[in-house]
């Protein structure tokens, strides 16, 4: 056990090592590329004026980041359509690792000699699965979420912090992740052929229950979360909040900044973990028209019911995922499971078996996810601009976001790749919307007299 023990720690350090060499030798953050001119000043032909046309107010906005902040935020957005395929294709060759070198047959076979109780056996495996899948997958990790954050100027974290939040997200996927196995594997062992319908069931009450809890419970962990003081900020948040028939007496700040430099916004949890949340970049660099604007799309996630929708969806997912996973590995076990010296489907050695198929599922569901996303985020928009009536400050933000979205896609690639409406699209909505509504600008031109 101890000379196991060992050949499993030896590599683990020197792992760290490089991983610390990597770390000190990063490239240090760029600033990012900010429009040159004052995006809070509504430019000349998005003003109100009875020629209003709502394709030139949007041009007139897109002009206004700079052609150099634009070929940087697409290289950013399309390197990460590449990444979704590097990510697969990366992961799944880390799972075909440790079934063909049976490192997954040997992590079971330690953790029963370890313990004979069969949910104490899961634990430990999964202890082990979890903690060689985090070494294997941190390479790509360390250059998506570190290094490639900070060549375009988004992240504002050293290496000691960010390695401090990747260990606690490594802590709760132990811990959780741990005690979600041990349920699911004894579901697989008590209900030999319907456990894919009562698997699918658990791991939607899981869902929600992270989906409810991670907002109060999880995120502090990461940041910051404290209850927003300033009158100024809160008070007309909260005065469109009533106006649309939201309970919330609160609106909350959480110091986003220690992490990017990227604008956001949520309305999280439901019942009574719901909030309103703004990220401490949008309270520093948005004007108060924007800020009103984006906090009315999250309302319109609240009214609109986006959460249990997309639970309810997401439900379905997960039900037809378990459904082919029963088949599934069925399938491969009988073709492979000899060679993998897994037994079953309920043997923990299965885990990066279900974790191939699942990420095989999930990238082909690539699109369908995005847009039923894209689709929800739409209608937020248009519930953000009913509510705010501040279609400038809406623009402000897309440009705002555009830091980090390419701004003008093709239909198809919107259609693939985006789970937000592009800022384009964003922008010519709400010059749409003022163009509907130019009676309430009062910087209209003089009109001729009604009375
Ligand atoms: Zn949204």
């Amino acid at each position: 056990m101890h000379s196991r023990l060992l050949s499993f720690v030896i590599p683990v350090s020197m792992f760290a090592v490089l991983i610390a060499c990597l770390g000190l030798g990063s490239a240090g953050a760029q600033p990012a590329l900010q429009p040159t001119v004052d995006i809070a000043q509504v430019p000349a032909a998005a003003q109100p004026s009875p020629n209003f046309n709502a394709d030139a107010a949007t041009q007139a906005y897109m002009a206004m980041i700079p052609p150099a902040a634009t070929a940087r935020s697409d290289a950013y957005f399309e390197g990460g359509y590449w990444l979704l395929l590097w990510d697969f294709l990366y992961s799944s060759a880390i799972c075909l690792v440790l079934l063909n070198l049976r490192w997954s047959a040997r992590m079971r076979n330690l953790a029963e000699r370890l313990s004979r109780f069969r949910p104490v056996q899961t634990f430990l495996y999964w202890l082990q699965y979890a903690l060689l899948t985090f070494l294997l997958g941190f390479p790509l990790e360390f250059y998506e979420s570190f290094v490639r954050e900070h060549k375009y100027g988004l992240a504002t974290q050293t290496f000691g912090p960010w390695m401090g939040d990747e260990g606690k997200s490594l802590m709760l996927s132990l811990v959780f992740g741990g005690l979600a196995a041990v349920l699911l594997f004894a579901i697989v062992r008590k209900l030999r052929k319907t456990w894919w319908l009562w698997g699918s069931l658990a791991v939607f009450i899981l869902a929600v229950i992270t989906v409810a809890a991670g907002p109060v419970f999880l995120q502090p962990i990461f940041n910051k979360v404290t209850r927003l003081n300033d009158p100024k900020v809160t008070e007309p948040i909260l005065r469109m909040a009533h106006a649309n028939g939201i309970p919330a007496n609160d609106v909350y700040q959480i110091d986003a900044s220690r992490q990017s430099t990227r604008i956001s916004a949520n309305v999280s949890g439901f019942a009574n973990t719901m909030r309103i949340t703004l990220n401490d970049n949008l309270l520093r660099r948005g004007s108060p028209e924007e800020i009103q604007a984006v906090m009315g799309h999250e309302m319109g996630h609240y009214v609109m019911n986006h959460i249990p929708k997309f639970l309810f969806f997401l439900g379905v997912v997960i039900l037809v995922s378990f459904a082919y996973l029963h088949w599934g590995l069925r399938w491969a076990l009988g073709r492979w499971g000899a060679r993998w010296e897994i037994r079953e489907a309920n043997d923990p050695a299965v885990l990066p078996l279900a974790a191939l198929m699942a990420g095989v599922l999930f990238f082909v569901l690539t699109p369908v996810m995005n847009t039923v996303t894209r689709t929800q985020e739409k209608e937020a928009d248009m519930f953000g601009l009913n509510a705010s009536r501040q279609p400038d400050g809406f623009a402000q933000a897309a440009i705002h976001l555009s830091e980090y979205r390419k701004m003008r896609p093709g239909p198809l690639e919107e259609w693939i790749f985006f789970d937000h409406p592009s800022g384009y699209d964003r922008i010519h909505s709400a010059m749409v919307w003022k163009g509907s509504n130019l009676e309430l600008f009062d910087k209209m031109p003089s009109q001729p007299a009604a009375h």
